[in-house]
This record gives C-alpha cells, sequence and structure tokens, in this order.
C-alpha cells in the first residue's frame, strides 16, 4: 500500500502510528498516512530554525520570484495534481482545478510582495526626527488545515507567510494529505530554499505538539468550530498569534423578487457541489413569504432530482462522493434526525448507490421543507449534500434568522431590490455576503474570514490581513540633530503639543 511520509528535510523517521487514506469512489483504502508526534516536529522546528535567517534576508523580490516559478509549475502540474485531489476527496475533476486555482490566486497575490511589504515612513515628525515602520516576519509559522480544500487553504497560509520571510510547518488533513506534500515538493522545485516549508501529517497529538512548541510564533487553523476554539485558546495561551477559522451554516435568503430560475441553479451549484463539504456552501434557503417558498419549492425539487452524482472522474456529474465512510454516516445519521425532530423530507438521499462503486460514499441530494429554528439539523453544521429550507416570514425575520445563528460565515442575498440588498449587507451579523452571489468567496487580493463561531482571532485569511498576520511591526524613531541643543534632559513624556 502507498504510504504517504512526513515532508521533513532529511526524510522521515519510521512511524509509530498511521492513518487509513480512502478511495472515496471505491471505498477502498488506498494508502497509509504516517501519525507523526512532538519528536517529528521538532526535528522539523529545528531544520526551519536554522533555515529561515537565511530566507528572510533574501530580498523580497527575489523571494516573490520562487512564487513565480512555483505558479507555472503548478499550472503545467494542474491535471495530476487535480487528479490526485480528486483520487483521495472525492470532488470532481473541475472542481479539483477550481481548489488549486483558488489557491494560486493567493500565490498570484504573493508575486506582488515587494510592493505589499513595503512600510510607512514620516518625515519630519519632529526636530530632525523620522519615523518609519517595517515588516518583519513572525520567524516559524505553521498551519493546520481541513480535509475540504486540500490545495487552496495550504496555498492560503503558506503563500503569504513564506513570502514574507518566515518558515512554515504544514500539518494537513489526514484524510487528503498528498495534494499539500506535492505542493512542498513544488516549492523546492521552484527554488525555496530547503526547510523554509515542510509538511507534517497527524491528528491531535502532533497538532498539540504544534500548539505547544515554543519556537512556532503563529499558527493558522482552518477546520471546524470546537477545534478551532482549541487551538485558539490554547494558542494564544502559549503566547502565539492564533487565526483560527471554524464551521459554517450559510444562509441564502430569497426575497419575493428574485429571479427564481437563477435562485434555483446557483443554490443547486452552492448546496450540492463539492458533495456540500464547502465552508462557503448553502445549505440553508430562506424564502421570504410562504408565496416564495411555495414556488421556490415547486421549482427546486426537480433541478435537485435531476442533479447526477457521479465518481470524481466523471466529467457530467455534478458532485462525487463524500470524504470518508464516517462522515457519510455523520451525514446520513442528520437526515434521520431532521425526520425525527419533525422537518419535512421531501427528498431523500440516502441510500443512493452507484452502479460498479456500490462501496463508494456517495449521498444523495436531500432536500427538507420546513424546518425550523429550535431543529438540531438547523443549529448545527452538516457538511453534507443536504438542502434545508426555513421559511421566513418577512425580511427582518430573513436578516436576524443568519445574524443570530451561532456561525457567521457566508451569506447570500438573492433580490432585484438594491435597497434590500444594501440594508441586508449592512446589517446581517456574518462576515462574508453575497449579493446574488451564492458562494461569496473574497478573491485573493481582499480578504476570507467569517464571524462568531466562524473565526476566532482578529486577522482574516490572504489579502492584506494575511501578509499582517504573518509579520510583525517595527517602528524606528530617528533623531539626527543638528548639534545646536542645550543637552537638556527631557523628564515630561514627548508630545506633539
Ligand atoms: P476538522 O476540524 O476535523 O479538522 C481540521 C484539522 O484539525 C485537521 O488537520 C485535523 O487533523 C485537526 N484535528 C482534528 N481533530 C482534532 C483534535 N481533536 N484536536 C486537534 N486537532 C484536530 O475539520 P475537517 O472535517 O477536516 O474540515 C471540515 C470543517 O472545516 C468544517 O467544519 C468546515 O466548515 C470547516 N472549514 C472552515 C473553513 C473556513 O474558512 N471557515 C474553510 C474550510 C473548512
Amino acid at each position: 500500500m502507498r504510504e504517504i511520509a512526513h515532508f521533513i528535510v532529511g526524510g522521515a523517521a519510521e512511524a509509530a502510528r498511521y492513518g487509513d487514506v480512502y478511495d472515496p469512489n471505491t471505498g477502498a483504502k488506498q494508502a497509509r498516512v504516517a501519525l507523526g508526534g512532538k519528536a517529528d516536529l521538532d526535528r522539523a522546528v529545528a531544520i526551519a530554525k536554522a533555515a529561515q535567517p537565511a530566507w528572510a534576508a533574501v530580498n523580497p523580490q527575489r523571494r516573490a520570484r520562487v512564487m513565480f516559478a512555483f505558479k507555472a509549475l503548478i499550472e503545467a502540474n494542474m491535471d495530476a495534481l487535480a487528479h490526485l485531489l480528486s483520487s483521495e476527496h472525492g470532488k470532481v475533476i473541475a472542481d479539483s482545478k477550481g481548489d488549486i486555482q483558488r489557491g494560486l490566486e493567493v500565490i498570484e497575490f504573493c508575486c506582488g510582495l515587494p510592493h505589499l511589504l513595503k512600510g510607512e515612513f514620516t518625515i519630519g515628525a519632529g526636530p530632525g526626527i523620522d519615523v518609519w515602520s517595517m515588516r518583519q516576519p513572525i520567524g516559524i509559522g505553521a498551519g493546520i488545515t481541513p480535509f475540504n480544500f486540500p490545495g487552496m487553504i495550504p496555498m492560503w497560509m503558506f503563500g503569504p507567510a513564506i513570502a514574507t520571510g518566515n518558515a512554515f510547518i504544514l500539518k494537513p488533513s489526514e484524510r487528503d494529505p498528498s495534494v499539500p506534500v506535492r505542493l512542498a515538493e513544488l516549492m523546492l522545485e521552484a527554488g525555496l530554499p530547503e526547510g523554509i516549508l515542510q509538511v507534517v501529517h497527524g491528528d491531535k497529538e502532533m497538532v498539540d505538539a504544534i500548539l505547544d512548541h515554543p519556537d512556532i510564533g503563529g499558527i493558522s487553523f482552518v477546520g471546524s468550530s470546537d477545534i478551532a476554539h482549541y487551538v485558539y485558546s490554547r494558542g494564544t495561551a502559549a503566547g502565539k498569534r492564533v487565526q483560527a477559522m471554524g464551521g459554517a451554516k450559510n444562509h441564502g435568503i430569497v426575497m419575493p423578487d428574485a429571479d427564481l430560475d437563477q435562485v434555483v441553479s446557483d443554490l443547486a451549484g452552492a448546496a450540492f457541489g463539492s458533495a456540500g463539504e464547502r465552508c462557503m456552501a448553502l445549505p440553508v434557503v430562506v424564502p421570504v413569504g410562504e408565496d416564495t417558498a411555495d414556488r421556490l419549492r415547486a421549482k427546486l425539487i426537480p433541478a435537485i432530482e435531476a442533479l447526477r452524482v457521479g465518481i470524481s472522474t466523471d466529467p457530467q456529474a455534478h458532485y462525487g462522493p463524500v470524504v470518508t465512510p464516517q462522515h457519510k454516516a455523520k451525514i446520513e445519521n442528520y437526515i434521520q434526525m431532521g425526520v425525527d425532530e419533525g422537518a419535512e423530507l421531501v427528498v431523500d438521499g440516502r441510500g443512493f448507490t452507484l452502479q460498479g462503486y456500490e462501496d463508494g460514499f456517495f449521498v444523495g441530494p436531500t432536500l427538507f421543507d420546513h424546518v425550523t429554528t429550535d431543529m438540531r439539523t438547523y443549529r448545527e453544521e452538516i457538511f453534507g449534500p443536504v438542502l434545508q429550507m426555513v421559511r421566513a416570514k418577512d425580511f427582518e425575520e430573513a436578516v436576524a434568522l443568519p445574524s443570530q445563528h451561532q456561525y457567521g460565515n457566508g451569506v447570500a442575498i438573492f433580490t432585484r431590490n438594491g435597497h434590500a440588498a444594501r440594508e441586508f449587507a449592512q446589517r446581517v451579523n456574518v462576515g462574508m455576503v453575497g449579493v446574488n452571489v451564492p458562494i461569496p468567496v473574497p478573491v485573493a487580493y481582499h480578504t476570507f474570514g467569517g464571524w462568531k463561531r466562524s473565526g476566532f482571532g482578529d486577522h482574516n485569511q490572504h489579502g492584506m490581513d494575511g501578509i499582517r498576520f504573518w509579520t510583525r511591526t517595527k517602528t524606528v524613531t530617528g533623531r539626527w540633530p543638528d548639534g545646536a541643543g542645550d543637552g537638556s534632559s527631557a523628564f515630561v513624556i514627548p508630545t506633539m503639543s
């Protein structure tokens, strides 16, 4: 069986424990991944610590050139990377290419590093006094990533971290770890010095080792909310800088004036694409008014029934299998829970099988209507191809629903009314808002981050926040006196008065 080892300079030690990596299409175990701990991390950190000062001393334009070369390598390897990604994750090939491309767009942003890293300067802040601020790397950063975007999310993190002069240790999801390793290999091929990007594999044991390591200065985490909160609390208690993105339950508000045909096709992609395993999926639809709800439901049912579930290499498939048998069971349990809680199961995706792939982890598209806010299936994240309809009586209730939900990652409003859209975007208590855009993932040069239990910490991913998170500001106040001073001491705090 294929073995996936840590990507540490000098090679990896024999692992004491391994995790299973599946082919979600067939249900077979296709590889085993090393599950490491403190000893592996210590080795990687020692190597990173030795390599980082020289990398930070490379001028920004040369560091950016590594990013340019990496971009070219990713493009040349796109097909192979996408197939590798799909084979472990299960998403369809076109979607895997999107996963990689989205990460690549952050790398493209990092190609502008010399400009992004320029500091601020004030001449003549006082007599003979100039002030300037510079951004310096924090040293060694670590990233802990989820299974659902094994291309994009590692690049969100290591792109800005490495471009700004840090060494970086990536701990990818143990469920689909091969693409992250491949990305690290390509960074080396692009000219990155050894030791600046290493990959360690593992589960809680490795994460805890990262959280406690005294030489790691910053940690970026993306995953589910309880673990995000744990990572944030333990990491910050150890004095580290931590950004921790969590789970989501994104709502799509459908106003009575919305173009319902467009809404249905947007919802189909946003709720069921990647089998709903996206933190920016749209698993809750909120039609405003009973009439809107009935009209929408009538159009949604045939659209959902027409969705094609297939293996990830099927170019006609809208989505593929979910990632593991445990995740499939969890989604199907939530569907049963929804029935038990009294929601109306309109389309039931349980028991779906694909001929020739009977052991694959497929879940058919599922639609619930008459879901209410007291239901656990509404309050919690299902992370599968399940769309829940919550009927709102008016605009006020539609604003309140996502605003009061524990998660606050993304939200969308579908309307032709500019005032309603503007009002909604202004008032809703959620971090990323789409106006007639079902998956409002900001472009790479803006920042990505949710509110409430969808994000802990005060910096978003990528954009200028990525540069800020991975650097520390140093401010220099310099005086070059003209020699004409009276030599007196100042005992009062200097002010601008
Ligand atoms: P997860 O929380 O199970 O795992 C994320 C990472 O944490 C993995 O690297 C995993 O090895 C590690 N981990 C798992 N259990 C741990 C524990 N007990 N202690 C310490 N570390 C542990 O998440 P997942 O299932 O891989 O990914 C799906 C989740 O990620 C969903 O909740 C989804 O919404 C969320 N997500 C959020 C964003 C965002 O930007 N907000 C983006 C993508 C995914």
